[in-house]
């Protein structure tokens, strides 16, 4: 099969999986063309899942291709974006048809969950690369920032934490592991629907993909602000429990583990009850866990009121053990 045939088969999946009207040329021509609808701003993402980094070299090749939209689809729901056009920059070693297959089913079928057109990409030789760029649409001026949180906001999650983390740790160090915890890290879910519910109800937000500690990291330098955390109120999964009783341990995945892709979101403390009204029109659980505070820098309470110390920060890709192989 020549690159050519596979690309005019996947613009055929393409188009079955999801025509959209605002489309005028998509895949065919040396570039797409889009109409962005008039007062909507256009949000722009890029993510790249490289093998043996981004995801374990035994990984499905339909899970590959869920996840290289899954965590875009998560950039854009941080920004409170409706996604709508996608593009696929693919590196594979060889024309593999059995694995293109597979993989274009992952990704067409989170793509017409979400209503996103693949509208252009490019296919080339090399390690196993897969870089996806979405774009998206906000009512101008209404995109969630990182720079936004506020003293005395409350700090919350979506979905639980930690699950990626643990089934990363159960690849890497033996044969045992929980299908569960395996499906989170495999198929995160990206939380579209929350991140467009929390529109001017959210003062900041970000997607956790490095860790809560880091990502929140990121929301308190730009906003020039610290937080309180309250460990005993990070949300965790039956899954998670099972195999993690120790708190310590639990925390320590929780708080550093990468992949979780949910949302890290801040808010006035008036703005709760709305907050809970909407994420559970968006069907996702979301948890307070702590609070916004003058002082910069991440405190970590336990339940007997102890600072826990705060050692790994979450993934670093120049870092010496960043490889999940
Ligand atoms: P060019 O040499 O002009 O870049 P290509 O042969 O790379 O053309 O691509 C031809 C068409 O196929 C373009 O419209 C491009 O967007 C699309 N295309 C190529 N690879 C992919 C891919 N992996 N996913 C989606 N569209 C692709
Ligand atoms: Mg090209």
């Amino acid at each position: 099969m020549s690159e050519f045939d596979w690309i005019a088969w996947l613009k055929d999946k393409a188009r079955q999986s999801g025509a959209r009207d605002d489309v005028v040329l998509g895949i065919g021509d040396d570039a797409a063309i889009c109409s962005v609808p008039p007062d909507m701003q256009l949000i722009t993402c890029t993510d790249t899942l490289v093998a043996g980094v981004h995801f374990p070299e035994d990984t499905r090749a339909t899970d590959i291709g869920y996840k290289a939209l899954a965590v875009n689809l998560s950039d854009m729901a941080a920004m409170g974006a409706e996604p709508a056009w996608m593009n696929l920059a693919l590196t594979l070693p060889e024309m593999d048809w059995d694995w293109l297959q597979g993989f274009s089913e992952g990704l067409l079928e989170l793509a017409a969950e979400h209503g996103v057109s693949l509208i252009g990409g490019d296919t080339t030789r090399g390690p196993l690369t897969v870089t996806v760029t979405v774009q998206g649409f906000v009512p101008a001026g209404a995109a969630l920032r990182r720079s936004g949180a506020r003293v005395g906001d409350d700090v919350w999650v979506t979905g639980s934490l930690g699950d990626a983390a643990a089934a990363l740790q159960q690849y890497t160090h033996g044969p045992m592991q929980s299908m569960k915890l395996r499906h989170r890290l495999d198929r995160p879910t990206p939380r579209v629907a929350a991140g467009l519910a929390l529109r001017g109800l959210a003062s900041a937000a970000i997607d956790i993909s490095d860790g809560l500690a880091q990502d929140l990291g990121h929301i308190l330098s730009n906003s020039g602000v610290g937080a309180e955390l309250e460990l005993g109120r990070l949300p965790v999964s039956a899954s998670l429990l099972d195999f993690h009783k120790d708190d310590n341990a639990r925390w320590a995945l929780q708080l550093s583990g990468g992949d979780d892709y949910e949302l890290c979101f801040t808010a006035a403390p008036a703005e709760a009850f709305a907050i809970e009204q909407a994420m559970a029109a968006a069907g996702v659980s979301a948890s307070v866990i702590g609070h916004i505070t003058a002082e910069t820098g991440l405190r970590c309470l336990t339940p007997d009121g102890e600072h826990l110390a705060l050692e790994q920060t979450g993934y670093r890709h120049f870092s010496e053990t960043a490889h999940v192989h």
